[in-house]
């Protein structure tokens, strides 16, 4: 692989860090696999990584330009971007604005259902144990977080999903829920806390207004069609693709 020569750091379900050019930054890879259910289901979905890539730069630099601080600093190339390394708070943030997924299970509310304003959630990230639900206490308890963390990761958390439903509208497109992670950039004395990890529709549940169909990893949790062609699509309306990268083209007869 032409990465060969590069120190890798860590690799996920989803993603590869490599050490990056200069102290205090990584090269994160967009892989095109996919998975579910805690990786009982796998596939690999060709283009995934260069679509994700691409709306994760592009969700991510929204967010600094409004100052919100990410972790993201360049897109280097298709599948690559040059990140800030940070420590990872181990918590999935998740933010709700309908009802859906395992809410829906969990409390019995019907899919689709608007929840009376966002509700944040926290697991715990640990994939041997299924990323447990956990609440404030055990955040504190633990010290995975300190108070002042949990503070500015509830204020990080609500300016992202005001941030990201309102692009989303205005592609009429439905953020029903989506997941972040964060992280501390130590500065001397103190750390501030940054959105990490990736803002894509792997992470997010995203739904046409109009039609109400699903244009995130639904599609692929629930086999309701082409995942590349959704993330296309979301890919399209925010015009951050040029049609022909990512779809494959029939070879045409030519007179
Ligand atoms: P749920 O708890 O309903 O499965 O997920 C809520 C939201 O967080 C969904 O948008 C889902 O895609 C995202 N999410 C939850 N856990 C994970 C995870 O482990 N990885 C990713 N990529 N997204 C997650």
């Amino acid at each position: 692989m032409h990465m060969a020569r590069r120190i890798k750091i860590y690799e996920g379900k989803a993603k590869i860090l490599y050490e990056g050019p200069e102290p205090g930054t990584l090269v994160q890879y967009f892989k095109d696999d996919a998975t579910a259910f805690n990786a009982e289901k796998k596939a690999i979905i060709e283009g995934k990584g260069v679509l994700n890539n691409r709306l994760s730069e592009f969700f991510m630099s929204g967010l600094n330009e409004i100052g919100v601080p990410t972790h993201f600093i360049k897109r280097l190339n298709m599948r690559e971007q040059l990140i800030r390394n940070c420590e990872i708070v181990p918590l999935e943030v998740i933010v709700r604005n309908l009802s859906a997924g395992t809410f829906e299970k969990r409390l019995g509310i019907k899919e689709g259902t608007r929840l009376p304003r966002p509700i944040v959630e926290y697991c715990y990230k640990d994939d041997n144990l299924g990323d447990p639900l956990v609440t404030e206490e055990h955040i504190a308890a633990f010290g995975w977080a300190s108070h002042q963390d949990m503070d500015d990761i509830l204020a990080l958390a609500l300016r992202v999903n005001d941030f990201l439903s309102g692009l989303m509208l205005g592609v009429g497109i439905r953020l029903v829920d989506f997941k972040i992670e964060v992280g501390r950039i130590y500065e001397e004395d103190f750390h501030r806390l940054v959105v990490a990890d990736e803002i894509s529709p792997d992470s997010c549940r995203l739904w046409d207004i109009d039609t109400g169909e699903k244009l995130d990893k639904d599609v692929f949790r629930q086999d309701l069609g082409s995942l590349a062609n959704a993330y296309t699509e979301v890919a399209h309306r925010f015009g951050v693709m040029p049609k022909s990268a990512t779809k494959m083209q029939k070879p045409k007869l030519i007179n």
